[in-house]
């Protein structure tokens, strides 16, 4: 079964899961290793356990306290670091060889994990990783003054990493979103703003909950470009569109299939007042004076997918259903042959002929 897509407006959400479920643990794993070797220092004590239940919050709260979690974890960070450089000796914090290479490991590591957690706030993860690197920096300044002895220019070098990573992380955030963008626009259609035959398909191929499927064709569309301009056959389309969007209004999916062509999937619960719905759409639109003062009317074929019935195929039974609706005098929504509960008299719509564009 294919992954749903990513939408961009999910990373942040996905990046932070991550952050809190391997990163944080991670850090206070290493932070727990050091004093099984040196003397347990309370307040590094207290900093892990810190991190552990903010981790743990994450995973119980409700997600609107992510944010919260996230400024909390990241300002607890930058805090101990700054602290240990201030204070290190009086909170029994020494610097000695291992401390040393767990800060000039980790605080780049961080520096660019904060650059992918604050994807949605750039500005706040630059503050905060900007001063990470500045603690991280003045406490290796501050240890070789004390005894673990960095090497001269070790401190510099760690700013330089860490302002490089932090570069890169930015980079791939902005990268990503452009990527992730690009796959949205990829799956709209850009005259009318309905998902496309894409991603129709891509939807087909993931698990659905039965439903009823609508294939729609503007009547005599044609006429429309002929006697106003492509220009107000546009504003036609646009306009359909918006009447199929207002009234399936979150009920279903609404794909432009190509052309004058629409393609509305009604799963689940929707599926009930599918038909009402619809000839609702088909009143409404016959009912409406285009921008020029167009009028056009709209024929409809109804199917069933789910159980076992691909989308695809219940398409097909739609498409031949309208071209039932079409050779029977349009304006009128016909159902397919295997789904004729989905309208008891298998015919509903206008009494008159064909309807010609206004
Ligand atoms: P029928 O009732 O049998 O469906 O007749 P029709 O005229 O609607 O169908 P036909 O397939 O003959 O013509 C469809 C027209 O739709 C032809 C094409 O120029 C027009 N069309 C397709 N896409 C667009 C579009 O994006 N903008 C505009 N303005 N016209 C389009
Ligand atoms: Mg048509
Ligand atoms: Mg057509």
């Amino acid at each position: 079964m294919p992954p749903a897509p990513l939408r961009p407006e999910d990373l942040p959400t996905r990046i932070t899961r991550l952050y809190f479920r391997v990163l944080v643990p991670l850090l206070v794993g290493i932070v727990c290793w050091t004093m099984l070797t040196h003397p347990v220092s309370v307040p590094t004590l207290a900093f892990a356990g810190l991190l552990l239940l903010i981790a743990a919050a994450h995973q119980l709260l409700a997600p609107r306290w992510e944010w919260p979690l996230r400024l909390v974890a990241t300002g607890a960070q930058v805090v101990y670091v700054l602290a240990l450089a201030l204070f290190g000796e009086q909170l029994g914090v020494r610097g000695n060889g291992q401390a040393l290479s767990i800060v000039l490991l980790i605080a780049p590591m961080t520096v660019l994990a904060w650059s992918l957690l604050f994807s949605d706030h750039p500005r706040v993860g630059r503050v905060f990783s900007l001063a990470l690197s500045l603690a991280a920096t003045l406490l290796v300044r501050h240890w070789d003054n004390v005894n673990a002895q960095p090497e001269p220019g070790t401190a510099p070098l760690l700013l330089v990493v860490c302002l490089g990573t932090a570069l890169f992380g930015w980079a791939v955030v902005r990268l990503q979103r452009r990527l992730l963008l690009g796959e949205r626009d990829a799956r709209r259609d850009p005259l009318t703003g309905l998902l496309n035959r894409r991603a129709f398909e891509e939807a087909d191929a993931g698990p659905i909950l039965p439903g009823v499927l609508a294939v729609l064709d503007i009547d005599h569309f044609k006429r429309v470009n002929d006697r106003h301009g492509h220009e107000a056959g546009d504003r036609v389309l646009r306009a359909v569109a918006d009447v199929l969007l207002d009234t399936v209004a979150g009920c279903g999916e609404v794909y432009r299939w190509g052309g004058e062509e629409f393609v509305v999937c009604l799963p689940d619960t929707c599926a009930v007042g599918a038909p009402a719905l619809l000839e609702r759409v088909r009143r409404e639109v016959a009912g409406r004076s285009f921008a020029a003062g167009q009028h056009v009317t709209l024929s409809i074929g109804l199917s069933r997918y789910g159980r076992g019935r691909p989308r695809r195929a219940a398409f097909a039974s739609a498409d031949a259903a309208l071209r039932v609706a079409k050779d029977t005098g349009r304006d009128r929504m016909v159902a397919a042959p295997e789904s004729p509960d989905l309208l008891p008299g298998a015919e509903a719509g206008a009494e008159e002929g064909p309807s010609p564009a206004g």
